[in-house]
């Protein structure tokens, strides 16, 4: 597409599987991140060096990647109350979600990169929510998504299309998108640099990556890597 895309962009595994999939579709690709005040800047570290690299993967690539933007969001560690932004325990609150959910989230991302994504005269903004996503997080699903969608080009009176590639996929397809779209220096690229852990560990060295083992976090991406692993690369859906 010979259109401009922006990515909201943390430095995980789905965000930078997000990114090989606009850097491989749009003419120019920029990206946002968000400091709200995280508990762990293992994130911030992974996404700025996953941006210096990325680009010697496929020259195409680099030639597509432009400015990456980071916003302060406070008031999440001003609220507080998440296992994200402050040492509570990550369980299943009374309400049937994990304590690691910050209510508003991606609605703020959003905003915000709509906000930013305006000024740069950029439509397409892409961000890794999912579905199929364990933790059931309202934030992340389709019906919040185009309703997000529609109350944007309202209220920026704009056309903005949000582009949300793994909504329907599990971890195992996304390891295997990563794969479609990069063939194994990509998912090796991803299984080094890119960051997942809730409890920030960037000391144990797993067959998918960097991680306490043993987090939701952790859990999910090292059960997506087991069936990945098993069905083979073939597995291109
Ligand atoms: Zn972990």
């Amino acid at each position: 597409m010979n259109e401009s895309a922006l990515v909201i962009f943390s430095g995980g595994q789905d965000s930078t599987t997000c990114l090989a999939w606009a850097l491989d579709r749009f003419n120019e690709v920029m990206t946002i991140g968000f400091s709200y005040g995280q508990r762990h800047h293992v994130e911030m570290d992974c996404r700025k060096e996953i941006l210096q690299s990325i680009g010697k993967l496929n020259s195409k690539w680099a030639s597509k990647l432009k400015h990456d933007e980071v916003l302060n969001i406070g008031l999440f560690n001003e609220i507080g109350g998440t296992a994200l932004t402050e040492d509570v325990e990550i369980t299943m609150d009374k309400n049937g979600l994990p304590t690691t959910f910050v209510p508003g989230r991606n609605l703020i991302f959003l905003t915000a990169a709509a906000a930013y994504a305006y000024r740069q005269g950029i439509r397409h903004i892409i961000l890794g929510v999912c579905e199929t996503d364990f933790s059931g997080y309202p934030d992340c699903r389709d019906d919040t998504m185009k309703a997000m969608q529609i109350a944007l080009n309202l209220g920026m009176e704009s056309r903005f299309a949000i582009h949300t590639p793994l909504m329907w996929i599990d971890k195992a397809d996304t390891w295997g998108l990563a794969h479609k779209l990069g063939g194994t220096p990509f998912v090796d690229f991803i299984r080094e640099h890119t960051h997942t852990c809730y409890l920030g560990d960037r000391t144990n060295r797993q067959p998918w990556g960097y991680g306490c083992g043993k987090c939701p976090a952790c859990e999910l991406r090292a059960k997506g890597w087991e069936i990945f692993s098993e069905k083979g690369t073939s597995n291109v859906f």
